[in-house]
């Protein structure tokens, strides 16, 4: 159930926009099993979360210092709209150091994680009426930001089948003569992907002949357990075209914190600097320094780094020591702080499947069906809990399916 869909219906004029009606549709905003895990715990009752993509351990201690450090110098005014100087340095220096293509700070906006990034980016490539092409399953929030800059999420499925892979040719298929624009994340939540280069090259290959913008999510980009991550921007002839979203969340575990960060042509980007000044009017200059102090240390984003390769070999392992399931098969992830469980031999959709393991054995996890429906049938188990708590509720998962498919 959506947050608006728990309030009565309101009955008085004036009407409120269709665009921000819209912006969940049927009630359901996708989090309705996060949603019953909060309250119970909030009730005392003994839950396993592994819904949220929230971290378990905070951020390292000298981004704490440090932004304590520039709130009690007097850094608590108006911050740059934009983001800082040093901010952008730091994030361009981030994007120069990892990529075939450097970036200067003139073509950074930071935005308020990397959600607000979304928003801006698709704000900057869409006029109202005009589509989007998702490529199912993708985050949960894919279709509402769409929907609230105004524009038609057209959902193009990767199929568990080809390791939800995207497919070009689908994708070009099911353009619309007024999409301008395919959204894409790599390494991919819930799915645990990572595209290739070949199917990057051939994304590309497609926005160019039909003169799309590429907006690429790539806040798990430092969550790479098999292959390599490749920034589509770093393909020929797609940085003019290429609207890259990022943030500290997931890399420094600094989801709270708030910020992300676009990174695209100057004439677009400078654009979006303008809808800062009609949205955040800028971020918390204490946040910001307290960024850039994340961005300096090597040690801030390796801490969170071996933290879910840990895990998420654990998680693999553990499972993989049960044998091939009877009510579940797992394709582990190539990257990101997930793993997606394929509940499909029980006979369950991935939400049946979730209420009875949240009520039958207190473990949260998510919905594939949350994600679009190329993941019914499956359940995404966020890595954010110890292993000594994470290996016995994913091996309760298992027996559970393992019943229920019998
Ligand atoms: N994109 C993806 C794929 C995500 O999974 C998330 C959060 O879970 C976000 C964007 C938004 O991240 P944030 O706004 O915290 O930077």
């Amino acid at each position: 159930m959506s947050l608006s869909a728990r309030l009565p219906e309101p009955d008085d004029p004036p009407r409120l926009s269709r665009r921000i009606e819209t912006v969940v549709v049927g009630g359901d905003d996708g989090w309705g099993i996060y949603h019953q895990a909060r309250e119970l715990i909030a009730a005392g009752r003994p839950v396993v979360n592994l819904t949220i993509g929230d971290h378990d351990v905070g951020p390292h201690a000298s981004v704490l210092d440090a932004m304590a450090a520039s709130a009690a110098a007097g850094n608590t005014g108006y911050a740059p709209v934009e983001g800082s100087e040093a901010l952008r340095r730091a994030i361009a220096a981030r994007v120069t150091a990892r990529s075939a293509v450097p970036a200067g700070p003139e073509e950074v906006a930071v935005t308020a994680g990397g959600q607000a990034g979304l928003f801006a980016a698709l704000a900057a490539a869409l006029d109202p009426g005009e589509s989007c092409v998702l490529l199912e399953p993708h985050y949960a929030t894919y279709g509402q930001t769409v929907r609230a800059v105004s524009g038609r999420p057209i959902a193009v499925a990767c199929p568990a089948e080809t390791g939800f892979a995207p497919d070009p040719a689908a994708i070009e298929a099911a353009l619309a003569p007024d999409t301008r624009a395919i959204l894409i994340n790599t390494p991919n939540n819930p799915s645990g992907a990572v595209y290739s280069r070949a199917a990057l090259e051939g994304l590309a290959d497609l926005c160019h002949r039909r003169g799309l913008w590429l907006v690429s999510d790539e806040v798990y980009d430092t969550q790479v357990w098999e292959g390599a991550h490749l920034s589509p921007r770093e393909l020929p002839g797609m940085a003019a075209r290429t609207l890259v979203v990022n943030s500290l969340s997931k890399s420094h575990a600094m989801t709270g914190f708030r910020i992300g960060w676009v990174i695209g042509p100057v004439r677009a980007v400078a654009r979006i600097w303008d809808l800062g000044i009609a949205t955040n009017y800028g971020l918390p200059g204490f946040v910001q320094e307290a960024a850039v102090a994340a961005l300096e240390s090597p040690e801030a984003e390796a801490a969170v780094v071996r933290r879910y390769r840990a895990r998420r070999d654990a998680a693999v392992a553990a499972l993989s020591a049960l044998g091939p399931g009877r009510g579940w098969r797992l394709a582990p992830p190539d990257g990101g702080m997930y793993l997606m469980i394929d509940i499909r031999p029980t006979g369950l959709s991935g939400g049946a499947f979730a209420e009875r393991a949240l009520a039958e054995h207190g473990i949260a996890v998510m919905p594939g069906e949350s994600f679009g429906a190329a993941a019914a049938g499956h359940v995404r188990v966020a890595l954010t809990v110890p292993e000594a708590t994470l290996l016995p509720a994913l091996r309760s998962l298992a027996a559970a399916a393992d019943r229920l498919a019998a």
